[in-house]
This record gives structure tokens, C-alpha cells and sequence, in this order.
């Protein structure tokens, strides 16, 4: 029996879902796939796999002996609600594991396994039957995520496959699957017939555990993480104990809004006022999700701020409720927690900030969902989130900062009210929410390239794509770019059925491109390099943009004098910039033409000093370039037990460098991947387009893409650029390569008002020559 504190068991007997105990266990025995629908805080997450575990399902002795699976869409969830899990499970605690990428405590002891939902993902892949589990939980099935909805797809299958299989074999027991949400899109997985031929039965866990008070804003700026800062501090000194949560969209707005904060309540002279300011400009800049390797610095193209010109009423004070002064404690701890951040940093949010300080977590999306941080009572939230945008026709990628729906407003509010009464103080308005924001969010699967997910699919051997139970079906003509794009890396063959080739690429955590270039990389004795560059390619960018490096001047009234402390600030900047520029120089010492190369050297250079301290030195972010390493071993790994040709492969981690031979082998390997992305110089082009003047700079330099990208909105054509953070950004304009091979294509926002739409980029990877 489970025997737990009494503190736990109190907390436990006052959650709705605890009072359900039995109607959900019911219906876990009666159906195989049920859903539960419950509040958030109503205790889901934490509460329903310890049912399932005390009515026997992990147990090897009982009739239900397989794990207890519970997915997580992000791994800091998966570790802490592991984490929480284990503490109520009092003397069966060390029952309770996780498994996120390349991090895990599963042993042979483990009834509940949280894992991020990539991770079962594979699992399912290895082993359609998933026979190690008894019974599978899909958390937060609302945040729409494709892994979950891929999940959800294949889970209603092999449901299917285990009840036909316990027919035919006593031993094998059926498959049980909880989807668990807050506010799930219900229509669209319970009436979706091709998913299910009979709607699971839907339970719901009402109320609430704790009371969330919202208060919008009366007006609503622009400036939201000015905004943010001046009702954090106001609110800071007026109310009473208790945490703070702020929901802002990326790492820049944190760093800063971070620092201003520590400015003006550690410094003791609150009058002085911060030094440094975020502008419009640095909102957009960077992505969340590592999973993606996605980076977004392109904010080149901005050169005045962006007016939203929101002003619902001129009243813009601040109500706190009648809270008194000066009650709560004097000093602050402010913590970051974004998804780029070392795992181990961000469980530092869990952790009792120092006596008389209030903890002041700034976050993004990562804290919408599923964590509980404890003493949060008060929300702030921005209202926005940075969202990747993918247009299927041109491949044009952007990332922009837009309005969250109701349903995230809600969870991110529900976030005050987990353990006791809170308050959600809104950076907008109730007509904004009313008019601008939407019931739900659109699915992430109608939103990003899906190639990676049909090779996954064509290697279970699903012919025909489009018959796969998605709970929401991609793009038609998406699919078929993909298929074409599959066909041309000879991945699937001009019929749709995977190949060979297709088969060996799909055993990799790699996008299908850089699964390509892994398997032509063995040339020269290239392997090891292909190895590295393709792990460096798959991970979220390692460069720290300039902007971050570099803080911002605050732009001077006209009638300013420049002061000594301004003088010594700029001559600090001009420093940093001066050694940032040497070090993305000394990069580039094998071939100045060519991100990948510069890429394979700094993953090069780390592997010889693994440090943070020599992160720090070379303007790099030391937790991707750590699972770049870890990376590069899987890698290694699966071709050594997987192909035969590679049985004796070993995993070396300090490379030397690459010969001037193999510098151009790799070069030409990573257009294998590519061969789709190519673009051509414009005034080489067999049709060069008229141009009003000459570029004076690499980055003006019109290039057009040899496969149509469907690019009309540009004044001279269908041209792209080179992006400014790329090494050929730096040489003359004269020496610009005849073709460059691109990654992706990238769009800043289109901003209000301005009269030119921003130049697409090209994030190039290659010259070839
Ligand atoms: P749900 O998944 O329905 O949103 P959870 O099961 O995650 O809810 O949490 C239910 C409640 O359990 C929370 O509201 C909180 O009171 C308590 N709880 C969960 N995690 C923690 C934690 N790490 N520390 C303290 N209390 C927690
Ligand atoms: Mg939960």
C-alpha cells in the first residue's frame, strides 16, 4: 500500500479529480481509451497515474504489469511533475522516473515513466505493440503540439493492435490510453471518426481548487514589456506576500526586463531608472523550442518601431484591489525560465527563494502549462507569445509575436491559483481579449514543414499519408511538397512507398535533409565531420545573436549631453562589439564563405574545451552545444548498430581540423540535403532582373531561387538575400558566390503602417563552388 505524509494526503483529499477517483477508474476499466477533460490545478497531472498505479497498472506482480507512460509536451514538465509524483508517492517514491532526450533515471524499478512526448514518439516507432507499457497518459493533449497529435494518431491504433493481440494471447493485456486536458478542442478528437470508430468517453473534473481573480487593463500599450515593468514594480510595492509569474514571449524581453528590475530594486536608489530599454525592435528575436532548432535574430530590416495602436480608453492606472502598501517583502528574486535555458537553471524556479525576498519568475509559454511553481499567487500576463509561422507553398518561414488564445489566457492565469487564492493582472484589455484573441489555438502541425513526420509515418510502412488519423489533417498541398521533397532525397520512391534509403534515415532523430547529407557524408574520410555538422545543423542556433551580446543604446533627446558615465558605457560597447566581430572571424578560418563550416568549427572547438567559461568567451550558448556533443554520440551510435558498413565506427570527440579537401567535400555534401534550396546570383541568372542601383553591401545583393519559391512580394522580383548573420554578409559584393544553398527562407513581420515589407532572407549554408 502507498503510504504518504499527511501533508500530501490534505492537499490530495481537497483536488476535484481526487473526489473522482472512482468514476474515472471505472471508466479506465470499462474502455480503453477514455478522456478527461479537468481544470487546471484540479490535479490531472499528478493525481490520475497514481490511480492507475494503485489499482495495480506498474506492478509486476498484478495482472497489468507494463509502465505506466505519462507524456509531457516540455521536458521541464516531465522532470518536475516526475519529481512531484514521486514525493506523493510517499515509500513506492522511487517508482517514479523520466526520460526526456538524452536525459533519463529509468531503471528496472520504474512503474510511472514521464516523458516528453517525443520520446514515446521513437518508442512507438521500435515497437508498434508498446508492449513495456500497461497503460499510456497523454497530458495537455490542448497544446495541439505535433508530436501529441501524432501521438494521439498512432496511440488509437495500437490500442487497436493490443486488444486483437490479447485475443489472440492471454498474456498480452490490453493497451489502456488517457488523453487528459484542460480546455481540449473536444469536437475534434472524439467525433473524428477516422481516429476513433466509437467516441471515448469523455469525463470532467469540474472546479477549480483555488479562486484566480482577473483584472484587465484598462488600456493597452504596445510596449508591453514596459508595461510589464512598471506593473511589476508597482505591484511589487503595494502587494501583499506572494510570487510573481510574468508571461512575456522570448529570452531578449526576459534578459531585460530581468535586469531592470534588479536595477531598480537592489541598487537602493530607485529614482536613478534603469539604464538599458527594449524598444519594439527587440521584441521578435528568438525561438523557444530547442526541438525545432530554430533561432530568430532577424531583425535587421526594422528600422523604426512598430506602433499597435491598441488605445481602448486614456486611463491607464492600475488597479491593485485596495491591496495595502508596503505589505509584502522588500526585496525581490528574480528568476528567468525560457526553454533555451540548461534544465538544472530552470529548476531553480522550484526551489524557496531566500527569506523576505519575493520570487519573480519571468517566463514564457514553457510556464503555461503543467508546472506548478509554488507560492505563485499573482499572473502577470503579456498576453502574447512569439508563434513560428510556415507557409507550406513558399517555405518561407517567420516568427512573430501575436496575441495568444483564450484557452492559453486561461491556463496562464490558472498558473496563480495552484496552491492558494490568486490574482491575474492582465497587460491588455477585456475588449482586446474580447475582439483579438481566439478560442483556441491553431495546432502546431497546420503551422511548421511536416517532411520529418511523413518519413516517420512511410517508415511504420503507411503508404498513404493522408490516411492517417490525424486529429487535425496537415495542409493537402503540404503533404505532397513533402512527398516531392522525400522523392528528391530518394527517401520514398516516385510511387510513395519508402525505400531503402528512406528506412536507414528514418532510425535517426535528424530532419530528412540532414538524415541525407549523414548518409553521402562518408566520403574522404568525412564521417566524423558529417557527423558533427549535421548534429550542429539539427540543434537551436549556438550563436548568441549581436543584439543580445551588445546591449542597447537608449536613444538620446536631442537636447542631451553626452556624460562621462555615457562615454565610458559606449567606449564598454565598442569593446564587445570589436571582440565579438574577432571571434566570428576567427570561426570562419577555414572557409569565410560558409555558415556550416563555421558551424562545424565552433562544435569543433567546444568539443576540445567543454566549458561554460569558454562559451561565455566566444559568444556561444554552452546547453546546445552540450547536446550538439551528446548528439553526435547517438549519432555515431545508431550508425555503428545499425548500418553494417560502419560496425567498427568509433565515437571520437575531439576532431582535428578538417583538410581543405574534406572542407570542400562537406561543402558540397551539405547541398545533398539541399538540392532544392539553391539560389542564384540575380545579375548571373540567365534572366537577370533590372536593378534601380548597384548593392554597395553583400546583404543587398539580389539572389534568386533555381526551384520557384512563389515569392511576389518583393519590388525587384522574386529575390532573396543573404541574412546579415551569415560569414558572407561580411565579404564585397563582387565576391558573392554564383550559388548559395540555403537552409530555410526567412520573413521579419511585416510591420503596421511601413511602406516596404521586409527583404526575405536566405539563412545560407553553403557557397558552392
Ligand atoms: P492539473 O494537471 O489538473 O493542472 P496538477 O495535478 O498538476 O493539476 O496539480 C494539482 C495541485 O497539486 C496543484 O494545484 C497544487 O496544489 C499541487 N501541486 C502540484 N505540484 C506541486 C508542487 N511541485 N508543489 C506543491 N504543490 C503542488
Ligand atoms: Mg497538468
Amino acid at each position: 500500500a502507498v503510504e504518504r505524509s499527511d501533508e500530501i494526503q490534505n492537499i490530495r483529499l481537497k483536488l476535484p479529480v481526487v473526489s473522482d477517483e472512482q468514476k474515472i477508474m471505472e471508466a479506465v476499466h470499462n474502455n480503453n481509451i477514455v478522456v478527461l477533460k479537468g481544470e487546471t490545478g484540479s490535479g490531472k497531472t499528478t493525481q490520475v497515474p497514481q490511480f492507475l498505479f494503485e489499482s495495480g497498472y506498474g506492478s509486476p506482480d498484478s495482472p497489468t504489469p507494463g509502465m505506466i507512460g505519462v507524456t509531457q509536451p516540455r521536458r521541464v514538465a516531465a522532470v518536475s511533475m516526475a519529481k512531484r509524483v514521486g514525493d506523493e508517492l510517499g515509500n513506492h517514491g522511487k517508482k517514479v522516473s523520466y526520460q526526456i532526450r538524452f536525459e533519463g533515471n529509468v531503471g528496472p524499478e520504474t512503474a510511472i515513466k514521464f516523458m516528453t512526448d517525443g520520446v514515446l514518439l521513437r518508442e512507438v516507432a521500435e515497437d508498434i505493440a508498446l508492449h513495456k507499457y500497461s497503460a499510456i497518459i497523454i497530458d495537455e493533449a490542448h497544446e495541439r503540439s505535433v508530436n501529441t497529435d501524432i501521438l494521439i494518431g498512432m496511440l488509437s491504433r495500437v490500442v487497436k493492435l493490443r486488444e486483437e493481440l490479447s485475443l489472440e494471447d492471454a498474456s498480452i493485456k490490453p493497451l489502456k490510453l488517457i488523453i487528459m486536458s484542460a480546455t481540449l478542442d473536444l469536437a475534434d478528437f472524439r467525433e473524428n471518426k477516422a481516429l476513433f470508430s466509437i467516441p471515448p468517453p469523455l469525463l470532467q473534473s469540474e472546479g477549480r481548487q483555488h479562486k484566480v481573480i482577473t483584472h484587465f487593463a484598462r488600456k493597452t500599450y504596445h510596449d508591453y514589456v514596459d508595461e510589464a515593468f512598471r506593473k511589476v514594480s508597482r505591484g511589487h510595492r503595494k502587494l501583499p506576500p506572494g510570487g510573481f509569474l510574468v508571461f512575456l514571449t522570448g529570452q531578449n524581453e526576459i534578459n531585460h526586463l530581468s535586469k531592470r528590475l534588479k536595477e531598480v530594486f537592489h541598487s537602493g536608489h530607485s529614482s536613478s531608472g534603469p539604464k538599458v530599454r527594449i524598444s519594439g525592435k527587440d521584441a521578435p528575436m528568438e525561438a523557444e523550442d530547442i526541438d525545432f532548432g530554430d533561432t530568430i535574430d532577424d531583425n535587421y530590416d526594422y528600422d523604426d518601431d512598430d506602433e499597435l495602436d491598441i488605445h481602448i480608453n486614456d486611463d491607464d492606472e492600475f488597479k491593485m484591489d485596495g491591496e495595502e502598501e508596503n505589505s509584502g517583502p522588500s526585496k525581490i528574486h528574480v528568476l528567468p525560465l525560457y526553454s533555451l535555458l540548461p534544465t538544472r537553471e530552470q529548476l531553480r524556479v522550484f526551489e524557496r527563494p531566500p527569506d523576505g525576498s519575493r520570487l519573480i519568475v519571468l517566463a514564457t509559454n514553457v510556464a503555461e502549462t503543467s508546472l506548478t511553481i509554488p507560492g505563485i499567487r499573482y499572473v502577470f500576463d503579456s498576453g502574447r507569445s512569439k508563434e513560428r509561422k510556415y507557409d507550406q507553398t513558399t517555405g518561407v518561414q517567420s516568427f512573430e509575436v501575436g496575441w495568444i488564445s483564450k484557452a492559453s489566457a486561461r491556463q496562464r492565469a490558472g498558473r496563480a491559483g495552484r496552491t492558494g487564492e490568486g490574482h491575474c493582472y492582465c497587460l491588455y484589455s477585456s475588449a482586446v481579449y474580447e475582439r483579438d484573441f481566439a478560442e483556441h489555438a491553431k495546432p502546431e502541425i497546420l503551422r511548421m514543414p511536416i517532411e520529418g513526420v511523413v518519413l516517420q509515418l512511410k517508415a511504420m510502412n503507411l503508404q498513404h499519408v493522408k490516411n492517417f488519423p490525424f486529429p487535425t489533417s496537415p495542409d493537402r498541398h503540404g503533404l505532397e511538397l513533402s512527398e516531392k521533397l522525400l522523392t528528391y532525397l530518394a527517401a520514398i520512391s516516385p510511387t510513395g512507398q519508402i525505400t531503402p534509403v528512406g528506412s536507414t534515415m528514418s532510425i535517426f532523430p535528424l530532419s530528412p535533409r540532414y538524415a541525407r547529407i549523414l548518409l553521402v557524408g562518408h566520403l574522404h574520410d568525412c564521417l566524423p565531420y558529417t557527423v558533427a555538422l549535421v548534429a550542429g545543423l539539427s540543434a537551436a542556433d549556438v550563436f548568441i545573436p549581436e543584439n543580445q551580446v551588445i546591449p542597447a543604446t537608449i536613444p538620446k533627446e536631442e537636447d542631451d549631453f553626452a556624460t562621462n558615465a555615457d562615454r565610458i558605457e559606449d567606449e564598454a560597447r565598442n569593446n564587445l562589439r570589436r571582440k565579438f566581430n574577432k571571434v566570428q572571424k576567427d570561426f570562419c578560418f577555414l572557409d569565410d564563405k560558409s555558415d556550416a563550416i563555421k558551424l562545424l568549427q565552433v562544435v569543433g572547438e567546444f568539443a576540445h574545451d567543454p566549458t561554460e567559461e569558454w562559451c561565455q568567451l566566444h559568444f556561444v550558448r554552452f546547453k546546445v552545444l552540450k547536446e550538439i556533443l551528446q548528439l553526435r554520440k547517438q549519432i555515431t551510435d545508431l550508425l555503428r548498430t545499425n548500418i553494417t558498413a560502419f560496425a567498427g565506427l568509433k565515437f571520437q570527440e575531439k576532431l582535428d581540423a578538417p583538410s581543405p579537401k574534406q572542407v570542400k567535400a562537406l561543402k558540397q555534401m551539405v547541398a545533398a540535403g539541399f538540392i532544392d534550396h539553391i539560389a542564384i546570383r540575380a545579375d548571373l541568372s540567365p534572366n537577370p532582373p533590372e536593378l534601380r542601383r548597384k548593392p554597395t553591401r553583400a546583404i543587398d545583393v539580389p539572389y534568386l531561387t533555381l526551384f520557384p519559391s512563389q515569392i511576389q512580394h518583393d519590388e525587384e522580383g522574386k529575390a532573396v538575400y543573404i541574412h546579415p548573420s551569415s560569414p558572407l554578409a561580411h565579404i564585397s559584393p563582387q565576391e558573392c558566390p554564383e550559388y548559395i544553398v540555403y537552409s530555410y527562407l526567412q520573413r521579419a513581420a511585416p510591420r503596421i503602417g511601413a511602406e516596404k515589407l521586409p527583404k526575405t532572407r536566405m539563412h545560407a549554408l553553403t557557397d558552392i563552388t
